[in-house]
């Protein structure tokens, strides 16, 4: 046993050491939580500040306190 696990995005094996544990809080509430290699952790902060850019939609649910906690 390694303890890796597989990255939540790619399904590639990550070692412990490499491993990110993304958490998206939207308030104070846990909406969001994978273990990501560090590509696809880049990608995933890529894609969460383009789906969180302020835009003209009825998206009420996602106003307020959010924060990305990094681990
Ligand atoms: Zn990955």
């Amino acid at each position: 046993m390694t303890g890796s696990e597989p990255c939540d995005a790619c399904g590639d094996p990550i070692e412990e050491a490499l491993a990110r544990t993304v958490q998206l809080n939207v308030d104070r509430s846990e909406v969001d939580s994978q273990r990501l290699c560090p590509s696809c952790f880049a990608d995933w902060i890529e894609r969460y500040r383009t789906e969180m850019q302020p835009q003209a939609r009825g998206d009420d649910e996602i106003r307020g306190d959010s924060d990305i906690i990094v681990d």
